[in-house]
């Protein structure tokens, strides 16, 4: 039970950090976090440690009860995001991209895509940030050696370096808490989509 995992948020509640339990209470004991509960509630230790787990929640018995375990906790002071170069790799190109083609736009498992050179290769296309998209085997094919224009396609979005950090390694796509939804369909209309300063 300690070991599972526990969603951590900035003060600005953007999700930055996957922890576990027990490091989670570590933070809240010492007063550097506070738990979230369903209602988006924060809490202090000495709150979370009164309230009783529900049916079916997890929780760690203690000497004097139970202690539930918080699926989010909020940092009381980490203003920043995590800083990471982006390292231009295929996984963060389809994290870039969505998984999705951009030229048919549709959504793919990541072996149904690979990465198109916009301009190819054999045309003197690089392999650049603004150069790669993430393409659908079809799409693919139709392109072809050609570019865009000449194949006739058009390019969903404008490919360039994101500028987020490729979030700690972590895939969000497997085991979710229904209690981080709220936080993680922030970051897919936010933390992807808009541009943060350097
Ligand atoms: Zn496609």
């Amino acid at each position: 039970m300690l070991n599972s995992a526990v969603l951590v948020l900035n003060r600005s509640w953007m999700p930055v950090h996957i922890t576990t339990a027990r490091r989670a209470f570590c933070l809240l004991y010492h007063g550097a976090a506070k738990a979230v509960d369903e209602q988006f509630e924060m809490f202090d230790f000495d709150d979370w440690s009164e309230l009783r787990p529900r049916e079916g929640e997890p929780y760690v018995g203690l000497v004097n009860g139970v202690l539930r375990i918080p699926k989010v906790i909020v940092l009381l002071t980490y203003d920043r995001m995590p800083k990471r170069a982006v390292r231009f790799s295929r996984k963060n190109i389809y994290m870039r991209d969505k998984y999705t083609c951009q030229y048919c736009g549709e959504k793919f498992a990541p072996n149904e895509l690979n990465i198109d050179h916009i301009i190819p290769r054999s045309r003197g296309g690089k392999s650049t940030w603004d150069n790669v998209v993430c393409s659908c085997h079809e799409c693919n094919r139709r392109k072809g050696g050609h570019t865009p224009e000449e194949a006739g396609m058009k390019l969903v979005s404008k490919p360039r370096k994101p500028r987020w950090t490729p979030y700690m390694g972590f895939h969000f796509d497997a085991n979710l808490y229904k209690e981080w939804l709220p936080f993680l369909n922030f970051i897919d209309a936010a933390y992807w989509n808009v541009e943060l300063d350097e």
